[in-house]
């Protein structure tokens, strides 16, 4: 009783204290500022700008196709048709064009962190039809120079809601990733090559037998993904996805 009764008191001040706080610091858009109903929330106008990825898409990398297509219950694209899918499973949020890019680029070099809440929200969003069940959430790590700049990681700013999501740990110390200049626009294949061997396994123990959901801000050509399903497979982990706020749609 006394336990019910102290828990009441502390859900009354813990909502006295967000009331306060709403009322000194009302709820806005966090990217144009605009008043919203919630915290972190977009307004009206900010969502609409943004190509959300919804039916029909391909059913294993999620692949947006265009929206009068037909393709039956099971669409698979062409790339994941003939096996070649970097990973288990991916899904992205929305496409990665002007608007992901204007939310993308000031949350990853400009210390933007407070755009974590709705890119986070809407990648839980875009995982929601999917059958997986991961054991561990795994933010792509940076490597530790860029880590010092840049003063955070913002794939672990986006795997923290996604783990308490799924009601499971996010692990930030089995991986490590090494140094290597920024890829800027390169070819997929030099992305490949240029990403191959960075990533190591620090605590294999920690993989062994897991199923891993991978969270990253964008996917560009897959090379990371792929690449990371390659150690962690090789580590022992029985299936790995990915989830990420944008991806690069072209054309197929
Ligand atoms: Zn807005
Ligand atoms: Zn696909």
């Amino acid at each position: 009783m006394v336990k019910i009764y102290s828990e009441r008191a502390a859900n009354l001040i813990s909502n006295a204290a967000q009331f306060f706080i709403e009322f000194l610091f009302p709820s806005a858009c966090p990217l144009c500022g605009a008043a919203v109903s919630t915290n972190g929330e977009l307004c009206a106008d900010c969502w609409c700008e943004f190509n959300w990825i919804g039916a029909p898409r391909c059913e294993k990398c999620g692949y947006p196709f265009p929206a009068n297509l037909d393709l039956g219950a099971h669409p698979l694209c062409p790339n994941c048709a003939s096996g070649g899918c970097a990973l288990d499973l991916i899904r992205s949020a929305c496409t990665y064009d002007d608007a992901s890019r204007g939310a993308v680029l000031p949350f990853k070099h400009a210390g933007r962190i407070k755009n974590a809440a709705f890119m986070a929200r809407a990648m839980i969003w875009a995982l929601r039809d999917t059958d997986i069940s991961p054991d561990i959430v795994m933010p792509v790590p940076l490597a530790w120079r860029r880590l010092f700049h840049r003063g955070y990681n913002q794939a672990t700013l986006l795997a923290r809601p996604i783990a308490h999501a799924y009601g499971v740990p996010m692990d930030l110390s089995s991986l490590r990733r090494k140094y290597r200049p920024d890829m800027g626009h390169k070819s997929a294949a030099q992305r490949a090559e240029n990403i191959h061997g960075v990533f190591s396994v620090v605590r294999p123990d920690k993989i062994r037998g897991r199923k891993i959901l991978l969270v990253d801000d964008v996917m560009t050509t897959g090379a990371t993904f792929a690449e990371l399903r390659r150690v962690l497979t090789k580590a022992g982990a029985s299936a790995v996805y990915g989830v990420t706020f944008c991806r690069v749609a072209r054309a197929i």
